[in-house]
């Protein structure tokens, strides 16, 4: 059985983990569907940004030599020979003496070097009256002042917001290769769940974990997918993973990793030799499973407790899904906050509490515990924001002291 009885510490876990996740394959998507996404493609636009000189303002397309004697008092008069709106597409001229009406992005005429704001004029119809005079190039938007025909636009490694998806749509672009949403499995074990929707009977529990889990892979980034409940069967359980290999990118389990006899993940995957089961030195989430299944899919097996699973998924697989993103930073940010009772920690085990952050109005954050003990609390997890995280060398956490809190911020993606 390839099991290592040596406790690891979390970061060497981690390490492993890492190590055993590669990269994806580039693929090309639709705009909305690259939000969120890196970049995998140098971007340039093959036309100039704006595309043509236009208007920065509603008013009126002028020469402005023939505005330099403009005044309120003694308004220059120019004879008003069309209107250019928006969209227009014709690339009429424009003579001496001449002014044209244009709105806001309309192109300039030919002939026009400047655009006189509506509100230095008469507003005249047939003729206006100019009251100030107007610098050559004023209210212009030139042609590739934006990016110029050919010029890069963005880089490969760009994270695809709002902001860069406005601009490959500007450029033309609808498609663009990014790297993809990691397809995260989700899959519970244990002989004891049922699924949502049912009225628990005596010694039944409703699985949680993979709303749990799936919701927060979905989060990290992950395209989600749980696949249910597998009760404790060796042949139930491999054939459930064997059916989701084509389909994964990570597989998750919860349940049945730990020392009890029905504890079939552990024994089933075991026997298989690809994945390995090990006790990290962390509080909850001692016993963990890592390995490969198939053409080299990696598999997560988690503890089945739902506050032990979810601290699992925090300090393992998000890291994980974050890699296969293409994300420089792996890691939830941490804040610094006061501690608002004291605690005490095991020495030489991570310890990650369950905590409620708040921010003082006086700048700077603080935190409470929530919680207990029990790693089957879910009414608690539900009512914390954060983790604390208490390091292994740490044994005592001081009321009025700072500690390390891992915000549990939604990133809506
Ligand atoms: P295990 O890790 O299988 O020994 O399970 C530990 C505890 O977590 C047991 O009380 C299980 O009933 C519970 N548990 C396991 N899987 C889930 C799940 N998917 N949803 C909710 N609770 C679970
Ligand atoms: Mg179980």
């Amino acid at each position: 059985m390839a099991v290592d009885d040596r406790l690891r510490t979390v970061d060497e876990h981690l390490a492993t983990v890492l190590d055993g996740v590669g990269t994806l394959e580039p693929i090309e998507l639709t705009l909305l569907d690259a939000q969120g996404l890196l970049l995998a493609e140098n971007v340039s636009t093959d036309f100039p940004l704006p595309s043509f000189d236009n208007s920065a303002m509603d008013g009126y397309a002028v020469r402005a030599v023939d505005t330099l004697d403009a005044s309120r008092e003694q308004p220059v008069r120019l004879q008003v020979v069309g209107d250019i709106a928006a969209g227009a597409s014709s690339r009429s001229g424009m003579g001496p003496g001449l002014a044209m009406r244009i709105m806001t992005g309309a192109p300039i005429p030919s002939g026009a070097d400047a655009v006189i704001p509506l509100e230095d004029t008469d507003r005249g119809m047939a003729r206006v009256e100019i009251h100030r005079p107007v610098q050559s190039g004023e209210c212009l938007r030139r042609a590739g002042e934006d990016l110029t025909a050919g010029s890069p636009a963005l880089a490969a490694g760009a994270a695809l917001g709002p902001q860069q998806l406005a601009l490959l749509a500007a450029i033309g672009r609808d498609r663009v290769v990014v790297r993809p949403r990691p397809r995260v499995i989700i899959l519970s074990t244990g002989s004891e769940l049922i699924e949502v929707g049912h009225r628990p009977g005596f010694g039944e529990v409703i699985d949680s974990n993979s709303y749990m889990i799936a919701a927060a892979a979905k989060d990290a980034g992950a395209d989600a997918r749980r696949i249910g409940i597998v009760p404790d069967d060796h042949t139930k359980l491999l054939d459930a993973l064997e059916n989701q290999l084509l389909r994964a990118d990570i597989l998750v389990t919860s349940g049945g990793v730990s020392m009890g006899a029905y504890d079939v993940v552990k024994e089933a995957l075991s026997e298989i030799g690809t994945v390995d089961f090990m006790r990290v030195a962390m509080q909850p989430g001692k016993p963990q499973g890592f390995g490969h299944l198939g053409n080299g899919i990696p598999i997560f097996c988690l503890p089945g407790n739902p506050v032990s699973s979810l601290v699992s998924f925090e300090a393992f697989v998000r890291p994980a899904i974050r890699k296969l993103l293409g994300k420089r930073s792996l890691h939830r940010a941490t804040v610094q906050a006061t501690a608002l009772e004291s605690a005490k920690s095991p020495h030489g085990v991570r310890q990650y509490r369950r905590g409620v952050l708040h921010r003082e109005s006086a700048g700077g954050y603080s935190v409470s515990f929530i919680g207990g003990p029990g790693s089957h609390l879910i009414a608690s997890l539900a009512l914390s924001n954060c983790l604390v995280v208490i390091d292994e060398d740490v044994t005592e956490v001081t009321a009025g002291k700072p500690v390390t809190v891992m915000p549990l911020l939604l990133s809506n993606r």
